[in-house]
């Protein structure tokens, strides 16, 4: 799916045909550091006419993706959302939903957010909505960013229940009882910790956040222990009201979605957000198994609810709308499965799966299918090595060579090491910057501190983060082209 933001292309086609009629120039340059605004610098010093055509290109990407992620952020602002006459949605609190709901005798709460400051705020404002006690809290899922925050809640509520899966902290548990570290440090390069606020719009799904201690806070997460646990659709009453709890493996396979009858309310946890939903997850992850992310909106479909609250971005309300957007959501999911299964049944590998997978062209427009967090690419590889691993037919690839031998026969080929050099500046002269990388690599094979490679490579993960609207890719790009200019010293 090269056609990373092919979305509002008409609209798109329209803005650049009246920058370019306005200022009648070809090259809109953008400074090298990201700004927290999409400033178009133009530039009067015009390229050459074989230049022109591939930098309008390029900057029209990066126009795009930082347009719609700027766009985005009215998603995060602070606002206690109304569900129902008795529900309320806090978002911009932290990074994801924290709800809560109003019962006869009492109130409870769905999901704990990130930041057990951010998450106090957001009980303080629930707190003048009502006098009666809070006595639970429901956690849709094991993941910190849901979770965190609930210190806050038992630091000034220590009896309540709290509500989760039987396999609550799976994922967490699968890593650390492998001895695993590393999906921290990938986290923050994901999430964007280590990155100045400048390099950073927002998250494609959350506004831009950095934990008190960043990294540190990522290692050293402690899990609430739930008091009370379900393994099959369960339905109790809690402060008066009834409540059904549904096993909904999907992102996570401790996702219970939570349901309530009486006012046609459906929390999701992060089976849906407004966002192409994180099937791959590039901090890594094990394979998060997409045929029953699938059966869970399937199962959310059912409900027919009049409100559905995502696990991250405001709440739809409305029951048409609602339904309108899950299957929608379900139908792109499902399309972007059975395509990619069916071109492993064909004998595909996973690069020509990720050139002939498309999403179906009536939903590739829908903002809440737009690769603002996941990408539809990162999904075909996932599904393909989840249920085939890595070894994709060919039986070239059974022992291949290293990198090094690779890179030490093309440079023979092409007439020594030199010739790669000068393939790199070729290749950043021509704004290939995926090539520029690719070689870049090569030469890192050969020379891994070669301050030129490592150079070139920033700049051009520079480049290929401002071009994308993938939030998790653009901070992994800039946070590793920040780590590269570290090494060699700028
Ligand atoms: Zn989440």
């Amino acid at each position: 799916m090269h056609n990373r933001i092919r979305h509002n292309r008409i609209k798109h086609r329209i803005i650049i045909v009246i920058f370019f009629t306005l200022f009648g120039i070809i090259e809109l340059a953008y400074p090298q550091r990201a700004q927290a605004d999409p400033v178009v610098h133009v530039a009067s010093d015009k390229q050459g006419a074989p230049q022109a055509e591939p930098v309008a290109q390029a900057d029209k990407q990066v126009f795009e993706a930082e347009q719609l992620l700027h766009r985005r952020s009215a998603e995060f602002n602070r606002e206690i959302i109304k569900l129902t006459d008795n529900a309320y949605t806090a978002v911009g609190y932290g990074v994801s939903a924290i709800s809560m709901v109003i019962g006869p005798n009492g109130y409870f709460l769905i999901d704990a957010g990130i930041d057990p400051a951010e998450t106090k705020e957001a009980l303080d404002e629930f707190a003048k909505l009502t006098d009666k006690p809070l006595r639970a809290l429901l956690i849709t899922h094991g993941h910190f960013d849901h979770f965190a925050g609930a210190q806050a809640i038992l630091a000034a509520h220590p009896n309540i229940d709290i509500w989760a899966m039987e396999n609550f902290g799976h994922e967490n548990k699968f890593f650390t009882d492998a001895g695993l570290t590393i999906q921290g440090k990938r986290g923050a390069l994901q999430s964007g910790f280590l990155l100045p606020r400048e390099k950073r719009i927002n998250n494609g799904i959350a506004k831009t956040y950095y934990p008190p201690k960043a990294t540190e806070a990522w290692r050293n997460r402690t899990i609430p222990h739930p008091t009370k646990t379900i393994n099959a659709p369960t339905r109790v009453v809690i402060a008066g009201l009834t409540v059904e709890m549904m096993p909904s493996p999907g992102e996570t396979y401790d996702t219970m979605s939570i349901w309530l009858p009486q006012k046609s309310v459906l929390f999701a946890g992060d089976n849906f957000y407004k966002s192409w939903p994180n099937l791959y997850p590039i901090r890594g992850a094990a394979y998060r198994d997409v045929k029953l992310w699938i059966d869970a909106l399937d199962a959310l479909l059912a409900k027919r609810a009049n409100v559905l609250v995502g696990g991250h971005t405001r709440p739809i309300i409305g029951r048409r709308k609602v339904q309108q957007i899950l299957s929608d959501y379900r139908r792109g999911v499902a399309s972007v499965f059975e395509q990619t299964i069916a071109g492993m049944n064909k004998g595909l590998t996973v690069d020509e799966l990720v050139a002939t997978v498309r999403l179906p062209s009536d939903l590739a427009d829908k903002d809440f299918l737009r690769p603002y967090y996941g990408h539809p690419e990162w999904a075909v590889r996932s599904i393909y090595s989840g249920y085939l691993g890595w070894f994709d037919g060919n039986p070239t690839n059974l022992f291949p060579l290293s990198a090094k031998e690779r890179a030490a026969e093309i440079a023979s080929m092409l007439g020594g090491e030199a010739q790669l050099f000068a393939q790199l500046r070729l290749a950043q002269s021509q704004n290939k910057h995926q090539w520029t990388a690719e070689l870049a690599d090569m030469i890192l094979a050969l020379q891994p501190k070669n301050k030129q490679a490592m150079r070139a490579k920033a700049d051009a993960y520079d480049k290929l983060g401002r071009a994308l609207l993938t939030a998790t890719g653009r901070n992994f790009y800039f946070s590793t082209a920040q780590q590269l200019r570290k090494q060699i010293g700028e």
